[in-house]
Formats: C-alpha cells, sequence, structure tokens
C-alpha cells in the first residue's frame, strides 16, 4: 500500500516523537467516547484564526493524534505555517475511497461577548465552548476518531478511508483548492465533509457568486452637471430591482430559489462635484442547476442598458470568487447508507434538508461528480458567533456514526 499524496514535511513542520500522545484510551461500542471529546478540546486550545490564517497548531494536534493512533499521516504544504493533513486508513481491497473532509481553521474571535475563553475548551453544563468548537474543531475531531476506531476495530474495509484536514476554508478556501491539484483524491468516489449539521443529513447547499461593479462616468463641477457623467445615477439604476435569474426560474428542493444581494457600495467625492466612479459588491447565491454564465450575461446587459441611459459612462461586471453549490440526490447509495446508520447509530431517522452555507465540497465534488453528504455535531446557530458551544454527547454520536457509517456504505458485516 502506498500512501499517495505524501510530501515531505516542510522543516517548520515538527511533529512530536512518537509516543507522546496517549493512545486510545477506551473503548465503547468501538468508538472512543473520551477522545473525540478530549481531542475536540486540544484543536480548540490550538489557535487557527483566520484571518490571519496560521493552521500549523491545529495541523499538529490533528496529525500527531492521529500517528499516535496508528493511522497514515501526511502533510501538504500550502503556504508557510499552513499545511493540509492527510491520514488514510488503508482498505483491504480495490473498492473506491471514501473522503472525509473538514477545515483546520476557524473564524476569529476575541474575548468580547464569551462567557468563557474562546480558547479554552472549557466543559461546562454537557457543552464544550469555544471558537471552532462546532466550526468545525468538533466535527474533524469526530472524523479522526472514528478513523481510530474502525482501525482499532480491524475493520476489513474493501476499500480507502481518508481524512483531508484542509487549511483556508473560511477565506478563500486555499487548503480544498491546493488538494484538489493533488492526487489525493484520486480513486475517491464519496464524499463527507463534517460542518456543523447538528446531525442532520445535509444533502445539498448553495454556492455563491461575488461579482464586482464598477461604474465610470466622467467629473463636473457640482453646478453644472450636465458637463458630467454621473456614475453613481448609472449604479443606482443597475442595482434598483437587479435581477440576476430568468423569470420562471424553478426552486432546487431543500434549498429554494436562487438570492442576490447588494452589500457594498461606495461613490462620489464630494458634495458638489459629479462622482465618476462608483463601485458596488453583489453576493449572488445560487443552487445547483444554477447556470453560471447565464447569471454573469444577465448582469452584463443589464449594466449596459443602466450605463446607455447615462451618456457618458460605462459599468464593468468582474467575478471576484465562485464557490459551487452542490446538490446530491436522496436516493444516492451515500444517503441511502447515511440514513440507514441514522437509524441504527443515533437511533431514529435524521432529515435530509438542506444549508444555507457553501463549503470545501465546493470545491471538490464537482470536478469529481462526488455525491456529497454534510454531517456534523454542533448547530449552525452558533457558527462564527460568541459562545460557540458543542454538545459533548453531540461530539460522540457523531464519532459513533462516521465510524459506522464506512461500513454500511461497503457493505461490511459489523
Ligand atoms: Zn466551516
Amino acid at each position: 500500500m502506498t500512501v499517495r499524496g505524501t510530501v515531505r514535511a516542510p522543516s517548520w513542520w515538527n511533529l512530536a516523537p512518537l509516543g507522546v500522545v496517549a493512545g486510545l484510551s477506551r473503548t465503547e461500542g468501538g468508538v472512543v467516547e473520551h477522545d473525540v471529546v478530549a481531542l475536540t478540546q486540544r484543536l480548540v486550545r490550538a489557535a487557527s484564526m483566520n484571518p490571519p490564517g496560521v493552521e500549523e497548531a491545529a495541523g499538529l494536534v490533528l496529525a500527531e493524534q492521529a500517528r499516535a493512533w496508528g493511522l497514515q499521516v501526511s502533510v501538504q504544504e500550502v503556504a508557510e505555517r499552513r499545511a493540509n493533513v492527510i491520514v488514510r486508513l488503508p482498505g483491504a481491497g480495490t473498492a473506491p475511497t471514501l473522503v472525509y473532509c473538514g477545515h483546520l481553521d476557524t473564524v476569529p474571535a476575541d474575548s468580547r461577548g464569551w462567557d468563557e475563553d474562546p480558547l479554552g475548551g472549557v466543559i461546562r453544563d454537557g457543552y464544550l465552548w469555544g471558537r471552532g468548537a462546532v466550526d468545525m474543531k468538533g466535527g474533524l475531531a469526530a472524523m479522526l476518531t472514528s478513523l481510530a476506531a474502525l482501525r482499532q476495530a480491524d475493520v476489513a474495509l474493501p476499500g480507502d478511508v481518508v481524512l483531508a484536514a484542509v487549511v483556508g476554508e473560511e477565506v478563500d478556501c486555499a487548503g480544498s483548492r491546493h488538494l484538489d491539484g493533488t492526487d489525493v483524491l484520486d480513486g475517491a468516489e464519496w464524499l463527507v465533509v463534517g460542518e456543523p449539521t447538528d446531525l442532520d443529513l445535509v444533502i445539498a447547499h448553495k454556492g455563491a457568486i461575488r461579482v464586482q461593479l464598477v461604474a465610470h462616468g466622467k467629473a463636473a463641477h457640482g453646478a453644472i452637471p450636465e458637463l458630467g457623467a454621473n456614475a453613481v445615477v448609472a449604479m443606482s439604476d443597475l442595482i434598483a430591482g437587479l435581477r440576476v435569474f430568468p423569470e420562471g426560474t424553478v426552486p432546487y428542493p431543500l434549498l429554494g430559489l436562487p438570492s442576490v444581494s447588494v452589500n457594498t457600495i461606495e461613490g462620489g467625492t464630494a458634495i458638489n462635484v459629479v462622482p465618476d466612479l462608483c463601485r458596488a459588491v453583489v453576493d449572488i447565491r445560487t443552487v445547483p442547476g444554477t447556470d453560471e454564465n447565464e447569471v454573469l450575461a444577465t448582469i452584463q446587459a443589464a449594466a449596459d442598458r443602466a450605463a446607455a441611459k447615462v451618456p457618458g459612462t460605462d459599468i464593468e461586471v468582474s467575478v471576484m470568487h465562485v464557490r459551487a453549490p452542490v446538490g446530491t440526490a436522496a436516493d444516492a447509495p451515500l444517503i441511502r447508507a447515511a440514513e440507514e446508520t441514522a437509524v441504527r447509530v443515533l437511533g431514529s431517522s435524521r432529515p435530509a434538508r438542506g444549508a444555507a452555507y457553501f463549503s470545501d465540497a465546493s470545491v471538490l465534488a464537482p470536478p469529481r461528480r462526488l455525491p456529497t453528504l454534510l454531517f456534523g455535531p454542533g448547530q449552525e446557530k452558533y457558527m462564527h458567533q460568541p459562545n460557540e458551544r458543542v454538545s459533548t454527547t453531540a461530539l460522540q454520536e457523531a464519532a459513533a456514526f462516521l465510524a459506522a457509517l464506512p461500513r454500511t456504505l461497503y457493505g461490511v458485516a459489523r
């Protein structure tokens, strides 16, 4: 078995010698109940806020724990002090690979608005508190613990299970974009992303197209505006009632219609000067089936019409970035296996639903047409908020689910 995608660790990467991290402490039902909570705690204490985007400490915690648990670990340097950590549980056969994916970075936090230290990992009232507890160090810990439990139980899966812990999701998906360009996902057939879903089965999420609009005109004295070309007026005409989807666009099940929101605008320099420049940024949220080129063509046509009404102006439309929407059929084998696993492990069926946020699946799933499930501990209402916290029971349930899912999916006796 070769470890695909292995690279030599960068010089700044200092894995502790083997043996300093405790191994599996105890098992119950094949899953290590204590360890998923302890690992989440250690990940929360290893700050990896983005910006600035230094995930080294959290990556080391994950990599050291994986190695101590006897799993194959490799790292991919994405930038200085930023590395994806790839953990592989090799399968015994040639079946396709199941990929677990999560991000190592978190949004920033300071102590304002918090009842506990955001980097403390305190456990109180049944919750583990801290930045990233929900989004998504708890999910990562559950994924790694599930791999360790599978290894410890010596389950002979016919395909590899790979955990890709990536950097940069909160800003530009730098880690998953890097991963996308390597061979780690060769042979992958299914993707599970551990974003918080409150243990629901999220089978679709929105995508995004961020567009910048720049109106150019001609400056003039405010007392003789007819000598100028007012960029703010041209922009106003464009954004008032901006529609970017054709009439009759059909809602996507679980996600509804695409949306558009003009979220920043600036223009003009003084009360007595006709503005020659106006900029706006538009946040478009897409659903599976949205035609990105059609959206951009629609905006460009509207921009041209608006500029034509104010002679001397023109409006440039440029794409800042695109994140693809993701949608998997409810009857896809991965989703069926997840439903069966939920009933067996969590004791009841879990709803299949959509999520408004996007994830690393936007980068990883479309090029490989990977059926995708989002599943993780924690409630979305705590994401990016003070007092972010995850139920310790949910951490354990997520780890148990993730340890059982591969067996269901591959049809391996339990
Ligand atoms: Zn996240």
